[in-house]
């Protein structure tokens, strides 16, 4: 019960397809690296739009729908 931290650990840009994993031993976001072993770079001048963002929930409650006040 209570509340999981979670982190999200694979992110793509919805707009080049830029994908990226995160590195806990360095604490930073890496390129991921496809089928055949190349790096998964994108546009070098996007701004990426990260598929993780506004839907990705940092914290998960139990059991907590919103409730109408
Ligand atoms: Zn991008």
């Amino acid at each position: 019960m209570g509340v999981t931290i979670r982190k999200p650990t694979a992110r793509q840009c919805e707009d080049c397809g830029r994908r990226e994993v995160w590195n806990d031993a360095t604490g930073t976001w890496q390129v991921a690296r496809d089928d055949d072993g190349e790096r998964v770079v994108g546009r070098v001048y996007c701004i990426h739009e990260w598929d993780i963002n506004g839907t990705f929930v940092p914290i998960e409650m139990d059991g907590t729908d919103a409730v109408d006040v």
